[in-house]
């Protein structure tokens, strides 16, 4: 039912003032919800309002209109393609603590964080110690990525290989394949950190294979490339598999204290200092 309002000199200076109007205005609504331009039509009125009070030209108060749309279309397909990536945790470049890694170039992070390496299909490899901030910079780097519009996914080593093995089984390893070949942007974590399956060894090979000069992929170890033979179980397949990731790629090697041990040895700290502070000395 569409109901038609007439003149009320009490009225909101955007609303429609007379009957002519007032369908109009009904018209322009139903239109947009025919284009399903929800959030535009829920601020007709406030930029009808705008309009009126900012004496906006006709253009303006469009350009305001369908800009709310975009914002609010570019914020739904930006939550899709990080729901999409599966990361494990919100961490972000930009929360990166560079006093705490030393090794770590902070022009470099910035370039890397512009998403240009994708353009050329670079690859990005993460290689350190436990908790020196490999898996945090993975999904900061992920997260850029889906920011910029790229379609992402974070996936550790040990999963990918336990899907493949399990797409193998069941006659599903095209599928498999192409989903790991779709996106700009593949993260795999933890290389090296559980002993994989034999047949893994071949699934990830593969994967970097028909990645190759195509799309990216950033990688964390905390095993040097030297190790990847006895991660892999297979040292032709590794070396293969490293001359495709390094051809073209960016090594980042994380040392130093892990930042998990600093924020415990800090709590420590901090809980020493108080117990000292407050016990009376043993006599
Ligand atoms: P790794 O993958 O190298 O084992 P993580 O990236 O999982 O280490 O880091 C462990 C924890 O410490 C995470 O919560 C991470 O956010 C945090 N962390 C590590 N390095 C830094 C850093 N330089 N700045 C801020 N947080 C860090
Ligand atoms: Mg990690």
């Amino acid at each position: 039912m569409t109901t038609t309002r007439t003149a009320d000199p009490t009225a909101e200076p955007g609303a429609p003032s007379t009957t002519t109007q007032a369908s109009l205005y009904q018209q322009l609504r139903a239109h947009l919800a025919v284009l399903r331009l929800y959030d535009a039509a829920e601020h007709l009125p406030a930029v009808l309002d705008a309009a009126i009070a900012e004496g906006l030209s006709m253009t303006a108060a469009l350009e305001r209109l369908l800009a709310v749309e975009v914002d609010a279309t570019e914020a739904r397909r930006l939550a899709g393609r990080l729901r999409f990536a599966c990361l494990p945790t919100p961490a972000t470049l930009a929360e990166f603590d560079y006093d705490a890694a030393p090794g770590v170039d902070r022009a470099l992070i910035d370039e890397l964080a512009t998403c240009r390496y994708l353009e050329s299909a670079t690859n990005i490899l993460l290689i350190g110690p436990p908790g020196t901030g490999k898996t945090h910079l993975a999904i900061g780097l992920v997260r850029s990525a889906a920011e910029a519009g790229y379609r992402t996914y974070f996936t550790t080593a040990a999963d990918l290989a336990a899907r493949c093995h399990r797409a193998a089984i069941e006659g599903r390893w095209a599928t498999t394949m192409r989903f790991y070949a779709g996106p700009t942007l593949l993260a795999i974590d933890e290389l090296g950190y559980l002993a994989l399956p034999a047949e893994a060894a071949a699934a990830i090979f593969q994967v970097v294979s028909q990645r190759y000069l195509k799309t990216s992929i950033v990688l964390t170890s905390n095993r040097g490339v030297g190790a990847w033979g006895e991660i892999l179980g297979d040292t032709t397949v590794a070396a293969a598999m490293l001359d495709r990731l390094l051809h073209r790629s960016v090594v980042l090697n994380l040392d130093g204290d892990s930042y998990r041990l600093r924020a415990h040895q800090a709590r420590n700290e901090t809980l020493r200092k108080t117990t000292t502070g407050t016990r009376k000395p043993l006599s």
